[in-house]
């Protein structure tokens, strides 16, 4: 069975985006009624759609080939399986971005991290906090939680936590404040580091290749422009992450040229302010839909 399995999570913060991800390199599944295993149309790469948590696991038993989770689960699971760590990083990806951070009930007393020794931690992340505290000479007792860490200072449970925060009102609704950030998360794609046969190998690398071409293309924009032929290279300096613009004549205004250019980094209104003061004008920024090699 030549088919790659690719995991992502089902319901929840990274499923819309993965799928999405996914179907931007151009693949497309038959959705199965009982909807955890969508079927690849096109390639031979099918969907299993599982709970974020079960992600690691089912790579390091070799029942998927990738999968797409948050940092924060696939390091977690690493240093908890410190015997079989073979999952390998092999993108990471612009969604699911959050930190695991330390917070403490309002009034805590508590005034730097070194207070934090000795004491119990609430989190879903025993495994990586305890990593990351140990890092910073700090020895804490952990309790595991699996959802609702926050509630656990006000039970009497732990005197602080270490939970995942992206804005900070869940924490603000349970009088606790941000102490410290730990580890900085986004979601990505994963593989297991065993020798695959040769043609999943191939089909992986393919689509890694557009796996590539999706996520510059998402950055880049492509700028046309008309310049003083004299402010040419001028205005090709300030154009961010482009190369070798092409120039084409401009009818009847032989002072004056049309520069196309794919900007492989954000522009900005800054960068458009910038060129319009170069003598640029009729500047248009247009979207790239994909890109390859
Ligand atoms: P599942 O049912 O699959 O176990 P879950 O409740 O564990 O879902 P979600 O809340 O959907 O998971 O979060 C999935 C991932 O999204 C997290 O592991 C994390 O990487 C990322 N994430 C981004 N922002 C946040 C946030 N504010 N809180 C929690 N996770 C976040
Ligand atoms: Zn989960």
């Amino acid at each position: 069975m030549n088919r790659i399995r690719v995991a992502i999570q089902k319901s929840g913060r990274l499923s819309e985006k993965s799928l999405d991800l996914l179907q931007r390199c151009g693949l497309r599944f038959a959705r199965s009624k009982d909807k955890l295993y969508w079927y690849g149309k096109d390639f031979p790469i099918d969907l299993l759609l599982v709970r974020d948590d079960d992600i690691p696991r089912l790579l390091l038993d070799g029942v998927c080939d990738l999968g797409i989770v948050g940092e924060n689960i696939a390091e977690e699971a690493m240093l908890e399986n410190t015997a079989d760590n073979n999952l390998e990083q092999l993108r990471k990806l612009p969604f699911g971005g959050c930190r695991l951070s330390l917070a403490v009930p309002e009034n805590s007393g508590f005034q730097s991290v070194a207070d934090l020794d000795g004491c119990r931690i609430a989190t879903s992340y025993p495994a990586l906090t305890r990593s990351i505290l140990t890092s910073k000479g700090i020895s804490a007792e952990t309790v595991k939680f699996s959802g609702s860490v926050e509630i656990a200072p006000g039970l009497g449970t732990a005197d602080a936590i270490s939970d995942l925060v992206s804005t900070g009102t869940t924490l603000r609704a349970n009088h606790l404040v941000e102490f410290e950030v730990l580890f900085q998360s986004t979601a990505a794609l994963y593989g297991q580091l065993e020798q695959l046969p040769v043609e999943k190998q191939n089909m992986i690398d393919r689509l890694l290749s557009r796996l590539d071409g999706v996520l510059l293309a998402a950055e880049s924009k492509y700028v046309m422009l008309h310049a003083p032929r004299d402010a040419v290279d001028t205005i090709t300096r300030l154009l961010p992450g482009a190369e070798n613009p092409s120039l084409m004549n401009l009818e009847g205004d032989p002072g004056r040229v049309a520069l196309h250019a794919v900007c492989r980094e954000t522009v900005f209104w800054e960068h458009l302010e910038a060129l319009k003061g170069a003598g640029a004008s009729a500047i248009l920024v247009l979207p790239v839909e994909k890109m390859l090699g």
